[in-house]
């Protein structure tokens, strides 16, 4: 073909009319028409790709909380917020809004306090399987590292975008945890923040997310290349659910509440304050004090706290939930045709060691893993055994000779 008379073979503009003719074996194409097909390829992709993630359904509150009672053990409080906070967000993004509606109804993100390992992650990660959303964790102190402010946040919906298989319209309906987000407290007068880390500027930038924009994401993460094509993703419906331990926040707790208390004049009131669990009295004011700025506090409206597990928790945490320690171990040996049996002392043992070496729920895994993994390495070979009842004093053996160090936390 002459080159003056060269043309895009989909709309027709002659080579001159274009700004770019890309040249295939026998057919060329315009720039305009890239464009065209690939938001038509978007569409096709978003509408077929990760059909798991195709439609949410809206479940109520109390039908949320009975899945999350499955997993999550105790916590009520937590679990009830929770699930109301979840419930009104996907009322807010499933349903159309009316044009002459002028009641919009705003996003209802979660902070969640409490120790580590009290089941902040398991809580936000369970919602989000219940929901059938794509969840991703982003953890605030990365974000501090990485001088890189801006780049890592976006990163952060990479991440999401790739569990949501690049289906945009899915990962626009996500939920992230971002984990620690006491970490990038401010330096305040709180004395368990030693590090002058300028963590305003990270909870900026989060900011940005949290209250909803539309962010030019590197497909791939990482940083920026020139040649990367970005994919635009609004926040606008993506619920944030942060969690933190917020070390050392009871005694501002804990002072505000005697502020209050004298300035009412509220004697009464006094006596009934659990002074062991000043969590449950959590506030934004106090977020807000331990070093988090306004505009964070304000993005985070639903507040709420977990209880740091007792014994009674931990041994129900074995046994209990749908996916449990005991029943995970169980369905391992029984794929080699071995019933496992565990004395109700062994679980005990399991959990006061835990306790023991201030492991938390975390511990139990590492512990069981020390007690099992010689029957684990010895008897699907032995092809007489059928049956492995433990005991507390084969427990016992298998522990005392393992090496602690190897209780690592997971
Ligand atoms: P956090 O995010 O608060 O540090 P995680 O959610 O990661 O803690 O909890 C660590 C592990 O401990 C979980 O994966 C889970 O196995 C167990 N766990 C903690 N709390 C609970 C709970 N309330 N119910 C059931 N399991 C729990």
């Amino acid at each position: 073909m002459p080159r003056n008379i060269e043309k895009c073979s989909f709309c027709g503009r002659l080579k001159k009319d274009t700004r770019v003719l890309i040249a295939g074996l026998d057919a060329h194409i315009c720039d305009n028409c890239v464009e065209q097909a690939k938001i038509i390829v978007n569409e096709e992709l978003a509408s077929k790709g990760g059909q798991q993630f195709s439609d949410i359904k809206l479940l109520k509150p109390s039908e949320i909380k009975k899945h999350l009672d499955q997993y999550v053990i105790g916590q009520e409080e937590a679990k009830r917020v929770l699930s109301v906070a979840v419930y009104n967000h996907f009322k807010r993004i499933t349903q159309p809004q009316k044009k002459d509606d002028d009641v919009e109804i705003e996003k209802s993100n979660i902070i969640i306090v409490g120790e580590t390992g009290t089941g902040k992650t398991l809580l936000a990660r369970t919602i989000a399987k219940i929901l059938k959303v794509p969840f991703c964790i982003a953890d605030a102190t990365v974000l501090t590292e990485a001088g890189y402010v801006g780049e890592d946040v976006e990163s952060i919906l990479s991440r999401l975008l790739q569990v949501a298989d690049y289906n945009v319209q899915a990962a626009e309906k996500g939920i992230i945890f971002i984990d620690e987000i006491d970490k990038i407290a401010r330096k305040s007068d709180n004395p368990s923040i030693t590090r002058d880390v300028s963590g305003e500027g990270v909870q900026q930038a989060l900011l940005k997310l949290l209250e909803g924009a539309i962010v030019n994401v590197p497909p791939q993460g990482g940083r920026k290349h020139p040649e990367q094509k970005m994919i635009q993703i609004d926040t606008k419906n993506i619920l944030f659910i942060s969690g933190g331990a917020f070390d050392g926040i009871d005694k501002i707790i804990g002072s505000r509440m005697q502020t209050n208390i004298i300035g009412y004049n509220f004697d009464k009131k006094k006596e009934k304050i659990d002074r062991e669990n000043l969590l449950q009295y959590i506030s934004p004011t106090d977020l807000k004090k331990f070093g988090l700025i306004p505009e964070i506090v304000g993005r985070l409206p639903v507040v709420s706290y977990l209880h740091p597990l007792e014994r009674k928790t931990l041994i129900r945490i074995l046994t209990e939930p749908k996916n449990s320690l005991v029943r995970q171990f169980t369905r391992l040996f029984e794929m080699d045709g071995i019933a496992l049996t565990i004395d109700r002392n062994v679980l005990e043992f399991i959990v006061d060691k835990s306790i023991e070496f201030r492991l938390g729920a975390r511990g139990l895994r590492s512990i069981i893993e020390v007690i099992l993994t010689d029957a684990m390495f010895e008897l699907p070979s032995d092809k007489k055994v059928k049956s492995l009842k433990l005991s507390l004093s084969y427990a016992r053996s298998k522990f005392e000779k393992a090496n602690i160090a190897k209780l690592k936390v997971a």
